[in-house]
């Protein structure tokens, strides 16, 4: 019997286009999930290299991650084995700065705040001033229901904080959740991270403001569970996969619809490879990627011209983000050196030349017998490192050999992403989600309340598919 169930496109094979793959499938549509690289997981991923796999960054995830923590769940993944779960901690080698205490875990979710309140009151090396200093502004945010104006950078909301708490609590939480500096960053987006962190759902057993640590490589996490749950649902996935074009096909007006054309349908160039037909498409690709899809589609004569102007409308606002990126160097401590600190991450006292990363994990090897791996992650680079990635590496080497007090190490790998994160900056603008009724945008870039996270590409996936049931209703198949 022929499969009438609609066929969607899901053009790349990051977060986002796994979740959507999921979801699709989930509703019964046949899928086709198309990336262009020879690998899953886009901007989160594993990397080889000589010692065996990597990441091509750290990634921490938090319990509030509900979109993310589900989708594993729903692929097989045990969430306790595949992540370490680690109290809310921003604590540096010396001792000094926050760790929420563990008990506060057993709170319940209302009274969250009260562990962040305890992990600014224990936070060492702070004076009374400096803990007084952070509970009232704590307390002022919280009154105000976690709003701001949307014009506030977080250096705004934090004016007049002492500097030892805005460098021990806000600098080291803006950095890893928005990855834009300071004086920079969207004090709007910052306040619902930490409200969501402090009081959003979080599956059980976790806080949502517990920190989640792969354990494995990040192909391991979602990608390999994500492609086999799909294969074994007849999905088609393809690597090296690069959709060059996408052509609205749009049948020709019938006399049933009024004389209206009816929805368009699909045609995607793929380069080097057999091309796709499908219902809908979900354009998962990153916004510069899919800026170049929407202008070539828009310039297409045969492109309707609603979805034209929309398709320019869109790649005008993605073309305005700017991109930040993150740089990520492994090393390998001598053998026989044991990680002494009670957690698996420890923020780092920096500066943009001598000092530049912001912090440092401990990872444990595949197997045992690779001992551990240390990955320094330095956000934002200073731009004078551009082009410099070995100096790069010899600096943060330096750095972590005497923030740990390390004899020596071994540079492994670094690996800078140029455009990790999107600049999250107040009242940013940024592209919409539906284009057409059988075309959806999806992408951490993608408008929605978080930055650019696992958390914001996988919602926007699982959005994109959402937004595609209305069109794909089963009164509209088989299409005449
Ligand atoms: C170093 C680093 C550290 C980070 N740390 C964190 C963290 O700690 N916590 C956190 O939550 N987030 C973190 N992030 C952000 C997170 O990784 C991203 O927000 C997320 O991975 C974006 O997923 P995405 O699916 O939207 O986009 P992408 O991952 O960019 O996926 C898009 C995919 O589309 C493919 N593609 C492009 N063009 C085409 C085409 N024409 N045809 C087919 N395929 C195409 C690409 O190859 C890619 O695989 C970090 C990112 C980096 C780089």
């Amino acid at each position: 019997m022929v499969n009438r169930a609609p066929h969607v496109a899901v053009v790349g094979g990051g977060w986002a286009g796994l979740a959507a793959a999921v979801a699709a499938c989930q509703r019964g549509w046949r899928v086709t999930l198309l990336e262009a690289s020879p690998h899953w997981g886009g901007r989160a991923r594993r990397v080889p290299s000589r010692i065996g796999p990597l990441d091509n960054g750290q990634h921490i995830l938090i319990g509030a991650y509900h979109a993310t923590l589900t989708l594993l769940a729903t692929l097989g993944v045990p969430l306790t084995q595949a992540l370490q779960r680690v109290p809310m901690a921003l604590t540096y080698p010396d001792g000094g700065g926050l760790r929420v205490p563990g008990w506060t875990s057993t709170l319940p979710r209302v009274a969250h705040a009260v562990g962040l309140g305890a992990a600014l009151l224990v936070a060492r090396g702070w004076t009374w001033r400096d803990q007084r200093a952070a509970l009232a502004r704590l307390a002022r945010w919280q009154l105000a229901g976690w709003r701001c104006a949307p014009t506030a950078t977080v250096a705004e909301l934090c004016a007049g904080l002492p500097r030892r708490v805005v460098a021990d609590w806000i600098e080291p939480l803006a950095v890893a959740a928005l990855n834009t500096p300071l004086q920079q960053a969207s004090g709007a987006v910052w306040l619902r991270v930490l409200d969501d962190a402090l009081h959003g759902p979080a599956p059980a057993p976790y806080a949502p403001s517990d920190l989640l640590l792969p354990r494995a490589d990040l192909g391991t996490l979602l990608p390999d569970a994500a492609t086999r749950w799909l294969a074994e649902r007849g999905a088609t996935l393809r690597l090296r996969a690069r959709v060059t074009r996408l052509q609205a096909v749009t049948p020709a007006a019938s006399p049933s619809d009024g004389g209206n054309p009816g929805t368009p349908a699909w045609h995607l160039a793929v380069a080097h490879g057999t091309p796709v037909q499908a219902d809908a498409v979900v354009l998962a690709t990153p916004a510069w990627a899919s800026t170049q899809l929407l202008q070539a589609l828009a310039a297409d004569p045969d492109c309707p011209a609603g979805l034209a102007r929309r398709g320019v409308a869109w790649a005008d606002r993605a073309r305005a983000l700017q991109h930040i990126p993150i740089a990520t160097v492994w090393l390998a401590p001598p053998p026989g050196w044991a990680w002494r600190w009670p957690t698996p991450m420890l923020a780092l006292r920096h500066h943009p030349q001598q000092a530049p990363a912001q912090f440092v994990f401990a990872r444990a090897a595949d197997h045992p017998a690779a001992g551990l791996r240390l990955a320094a992650v330095v956000s934002a680079p200073d731009p004078a490192w551009h082009g410099r990635a070995a100096d790069l590496a010899a600096a943060v080497q330096r750095q972590v050999q005497q923030a740990l007090a390390l004899p020596d190490t071994q540079v492994l790998a670094t690996v800078v992403e140029q455009r990790a994160t999107f600049a999250c900056t107040p009242g940013l603008a940024r592209p919409w989600a539906m284009l057409g009724p059988t075309l959806v945008a999806a992408g951490d870039h993608v408008e929605g309340p978080y930055p650019a996270t696992l958390e914001g590409a996988v919602r926007s996936g699982l959005h994109a598919v959402d937004a595609l049931g209305a069109a794909l209703t089963p009164g509209f198949w088989p299409r005449p």
